[in-house]
């Protein structure tokens, strides 16, 4: 995924099981990316 600010490739920490968290280098910005477990309920 890239930034959508300034499309720097994000970093991103997998910290929990319910989501993944992507971050910028350059500008900070954050994304949360909801994993499909936590989706699944929804779309099911
Ligand atoms: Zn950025």
């Amino acid at each position: 995924m890239n930034c959508p600010n300034c499309d720097t490739r994000m970093t991103y920490n997998d910290e929990t099981t319910k989501l993944t968290e992507f971050v910028c280098p350059v500008c900070h910005d954050t994304v949360i990316d909801w994993k499909s477990a936590a989706r699944s309920a929804r779309l099911a």
